[in-house]
């Protein structure tokens, strides 16, 4: 099978169908797979892919599609300008999926749409008051929890009479290959785009002990702080991601504080533990501040390996 795109969807197909036998090519226009992702943890999962079979060709535009009878080719152009030919028994297209409104109707009452979708406000109102759209047709996020969460909106708008306005700041998204990358908030490629100071935060899988446990040592989770030490993004690669994002759904909803999750316990072997050690990574950063050092050293002639 020749996949073409390397999104969230041809990425979870590709992984699915080596994994029953197929052999599967993968062809991106761009350098990296998950686009929207950050290359350090992109390029991680593309290494497992790799190691389980599949073959990418990346940097590669799609120059012709020919039909052979039994076989299918797929002509693509590499980033040295040669052209290359594929061949397959099938071809999944995997570059995004369209909005359809097509019988609805919506000309014929002048209702705003375009190629992206029927356009609407933060309330979720289409240019008739009356008229709410929700989830894929609006173009916007196109995924199952963010549908639901547009239909709440609208909800409470048309029904409840409630003004209710979407925000999209912490909707949370995750990939499920194997191993999961989960993202909510900022990533450093985001943080760059809003121009914000950031610092970045990490804890390895490896060295969680319920992830060695269960044989998980691939992955990591980066944690993203604005420049007053703010959470503004998560992102989690590895067992269980998309459910270990979870708990930062609730802290980055709930403004709950980083010495709130670093302070509370986590029950031990678990893969949430990885939650609290990063923050842990940032807090002992400042417990063992040279200027902390210095005062302990004053006060208690503190001469542990910390003061190294
Ligand atoms: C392969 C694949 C994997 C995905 N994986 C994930 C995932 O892991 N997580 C995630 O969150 N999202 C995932 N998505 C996206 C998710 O499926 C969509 O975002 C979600 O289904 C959108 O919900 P919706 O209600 O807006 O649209 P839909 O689920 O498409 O529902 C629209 C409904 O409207 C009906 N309809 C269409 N036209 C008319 C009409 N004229 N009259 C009456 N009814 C009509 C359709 O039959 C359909 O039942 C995936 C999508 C694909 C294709």
């Amino acid at each position: 099978m020749i996949i073409i795109g390397a999104g969230p969807i041809a990425i979870e197909m590709a992984q699915s169908f080596c994994r029953l036998g197929t052999k599967v090519d993968v062809v991106q226009r761009s350098g990296q797979i998950l686009s929207k992702e950050d290359k350090d943890m992109a390029d991680i999962v593309m290494d497992v892919l790799k190691n389980e079979g599949i073959t990418f060709h990346m940097n590669s535009g799609l120059a012709g599609v020919k039909d052979l009878g039994a076989e299918k080719e797929v002509l693509i152009k590499t980033q040295d300008g040669s052209t290359e030919s594929l061949k397959a028994e099938q071809i999944l297209v995997a570059l995004g999926r369209q909005v359809n409104v097509k019988d609805l109707g919506l000309e014929g009452i002048s209702l705003d749409f375009d190629k992206k979708g029927i356009k609407v406000d933060n309330r979720m109102r289409t240019n008739h008051k009356h008229i709410y759209a929700a989830g894929d047709i609006t173009g916007a996020y196109q995924f199952t929890h963010a549908a639901g969460y547009e239909g709440g909106v609208a909800l409470s708008n048309a029904i409840l009479h409630l003004p209710k306005k979407a925000d999209y700041t912490y909707l949370p998204w995750a990939t499920f290959t194997d191993p999961e990358l989960a993202s909510i908030g900022m990533n450093e490629k985001r943080a760059r785009e809003a121009g914000i100071e950031y610092s970045v935060w990490t804890e390895e899988f490896k060295a969680n002990d319920r992830s060695l446990a269960e044989g998980e040592e691939i992955g990591k989770i980066k944690m993203i702080l604005d420049r007053k030490g703010k959470p503004v993004g998560i992102q989690i690669l590895g067992p269980q991601a998309g459910e270990l994002l979870g708990e930062w759904v609730a802290v980055l909803n709930g403004g709950v504080k980083l010495s709130t999750l670093a302070s509370a316990v986590h029950p031990y072997p678990t893969l949430g533990e990885i939650n609290k050690r990063v923050v842990g990574n940032y807090f002992s950063g400042k417990i063992f501040s040279e200027k902390v050092k210095k005062t302990l050293k004053f006060f208690f002639h503190f001469k542990g390996r910390a003061c190294k």
